[in-house]
């Protein structure tokens, strides 16, 4: 079946009036306008520490890594062959020269390929003296000493040249990026087994709720086990923070008032999840009146309303909402790029495909809305996206069974089958 963009039918441009049906809220800001704001208030970390090569792994680049040495060192060779000088070889093809040599991958050819000579070359073998190309050994056939060529040769073919990967004093790696297996390959291969890296944010973070129980406790009626502490900590583990478990406090002004602000003490970032709407039992938006500035409240995305940024003293703070899912979809989209910003983490924006949706969605126009789904490759090997099913805000097992979001505009309304959508593909930190 053809696939379609989602087309005007279906979107409603600008906004419309509100209605019963709509999701609008105009007190609720923009997804963008939020991390406008949120960048604006998360100034890079100035601190960065010496690691060992292997720790670096995953860390950002403190500083600009220059290369102490020219890749390759020396001219080399690319193939097994022989190395020799492209004037000796006639231009219609073929020609005879003299062996004098070999050189060796770490065993050089001390020699010099005068005029109509050549020498056997290992692959990585030092470019002897005097020879400008390489000749693959299926193309020569050596009799005594004597190499007879085949075909025609290009002047310098098959030869890597010093510096040609990397330049000495050139940059090899930026900082601000997070560094990666080909990342400590690049190091090592130019010496390297020290480096500077961004110290870690230290990120507190607790949950709020009565109804919250640890593992291990029996559940009366009503009470749930405490999942967002979870969810929260292998987040932030994998984007690289210093994780700080505050671990649940209830329903309570002051005691909420007490945890926000001994984590502003101890940690660059405080996230508390739950408690954040303007429900009796929430005590977020009051305690943090008090304790310290609020920015902003509400965005308008789903999940993920009601959402707060604000400041305790030098500590910046994200108040998520509570369900599950919601706090795993504004980490991703909200704290997520706050923590990158502050390790100074130089990256680009996420990656979004089109992909054909299997399938209808549901949708009300007004928020941006990331429902989840799994992305792959159709029988034709197009990318196609199926929803997981239910998308309600506390269905973890949506986000379990996922691998990317489905990114739905604010105008959309329901989407056909077939539509093409915009897909979010999950990072490593999900
Ligand atoms: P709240 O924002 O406090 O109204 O919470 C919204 C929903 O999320 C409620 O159903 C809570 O029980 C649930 N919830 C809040 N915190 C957690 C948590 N840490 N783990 C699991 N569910 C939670
Ligand atoms: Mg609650």
């Amino acid at each position: 079946m053809a696939s379609r963009e989602v087309s005007p039918q279906l979107t409603t441009p600008g906004r419309p009036q509100s209605s019963c049906m709509d999701d609008y809220d105009p007190a609720s800001l923009p997804l963008d306008e939020a991390l406008a704001r949120i960048y604006a208030l998360v100034p890079p970390l100035a601190d960065t520490e010496r690691v060992a090569l292997r720790t670096s792994l995953g860390r950002i680049l403190g500083e600009d890594v220059h290369s102490p040495v020219d890749v390759p060192a020396h001219t080399n060779s690319a193939m097994d062959g022989y190395a020799v000088r492209a004037g000796d070889l006639p231009p219609e093809g073929g020609g005879q020269l003299k062996m004098v040599g070999t050189s060796w991958a770490g065993r050089a050819f001390g020699g010099r390929v005068g005029p109509g000579e050549c020498a056997r070359i290992m692959t990585g073998g030092v470019m002897p003296e005097g020879a400008d190309t390489v000749v693959m050994q299926e193309d020569c056939r050596l009799a005594a000493d004597v190499v007879h060529v085949h075909g025609r040769h290009r002047r310098g073919q098959h030869v890597r040249g010093a510096g040609e990967d990397l330049a000495r004093d050139q940059v090899a790696l930026h900082r601000g990026r997070r560094v990666t297996p080909a990342d400590l390959g690049l190091l090592a291969s130019l010496g390297i087994g020290e480096v500077s890296v961004v110290r870690r944010p230290r990120v507190a973070f607790f949950s709020t709720g009565d109804e919250l129980r640890s593992i291990g406790e029996p559940l009366a009626p009503g009470e749930v086990y405490d999942s967002n502490r979870y969810t929260l900590y292998g987040m932030l583990e994998r984007i690289g923070a210093e994780v700080i478990d505050l671990g649940v406090v209830g329903d309570d002004l002051v005691a909420t008032q007490d945890a926000l602000r001994s984590a502003a003490r101890m940690a660059d970032v405080v996230v508390a999840s739950a408690g954040a709407s303007v429900g009796e039992a929430d005590f977020i938006k009051a305690a943090l009146e008090e304790v310290g500035e609020v920015d902003f409240w509400k965005i308008a995305m789903k999940p993920g309303r009601p959402l707060s940024l604000g400041k305790i003293c030098n500590a910046v703070f994200f108040g998520l909402p509570g369900n599950p899912v919601s706090v795993m979809v504004t980490f991703y989209q909200c704290v997520a790029p706050a923590l990158r910003r502050l390790m100074g983490e130089s990256r680009s924006q996420a990656l979004r495909l089109p992909a054909r949706c299997v399938g209808t969605l549901k949708k009300q126009p007004g928020r941006l809305e990331f429902q989840r789904g799994v992305l792959e490759r159709d029988e034709q090997g197009a990318l196609s996206v199926r929803s997981t099913g239910g998308q309600g805000s506390g269905i973890l097992s949506s986000m379990s069974q996922a691998n990317c979001f489905i990114v739905l505009p604010v105008e959309s309304g329901d989407v056909p089958a077939d539509t093409i959508v915009e897909v979010e593909p999950f990072e490593d930190i999900i």
